[in-house]
């Protein structure tokens, strides 16, 4: 049995890919359809449904970024931390809350997180609703130029 045909066939895939000399296009469907998305790791042995990650999708160069669909009523299986990068979560839609260290943090749509590499973190579902959640990661401290100082009219 072809395990990874298997498993594209029972999980939504991105389409409309396109790229060109200086860009990359993919199609996920709307935030609702995340909840068909699974990640699979192949060196963890581990499948994480509703979850799509645009690193490789997007080949992009300075950040991953997730976009995570937490079922309602449902709590993070670990904590866990980064090496180098700092994660900016940002709610989509739902509400839940955040465990950084030893600190309970309330999210709801609209709610924006910066959490340091360092701290231990996870994301509850503490309601009768889905949570949609996407997090952009990149690397302490990279950020050089940024917004005006970073673009140039052309
Ligand atoms: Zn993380």
């Amino acid at each position: 049995m072809n395990t990874q045909f298997e498993f594209e066939k029972n999980h939504k895939q991105a389409c409309g890919i396109e790229s060109g000399v200086n860009f990359n296009k993919a199609d996920i469907g709307t935030f609702r359809e995340i909840k068909d998305f699974a990640m699979e790791n192949k060196e963890l042995k581990m499948v994480s449904e509703g979850k799509v990650f645009l690193h490789d999708l997007l080949k992009l160069t300075g950040a991953e970024i997730s976009i995570t669909s937490i079922p309602a009523n449902t709590k993070a299986p670990f904590l866990h931390k980064h090496k180098n990068n700092e994660e900016i979560y940002i709610v989509l839609a739902g509400q839940g809350i955040m465990h950084i260290d030893d600190n309970e943090i309330n999210l709801k749509e609209g709610s924006i997180v910066r959490v340091s590499p360092d701290a231990k973190r996870s994301v509850d579902n503490n309601s009768d609703a889905e949570l949609l959640v996407l997090c952009i990661q990149t690397k302490t401290g990279s950020l050089e130029g940024f917004t005006l100082e970073d673009a140039e009219i052309v």
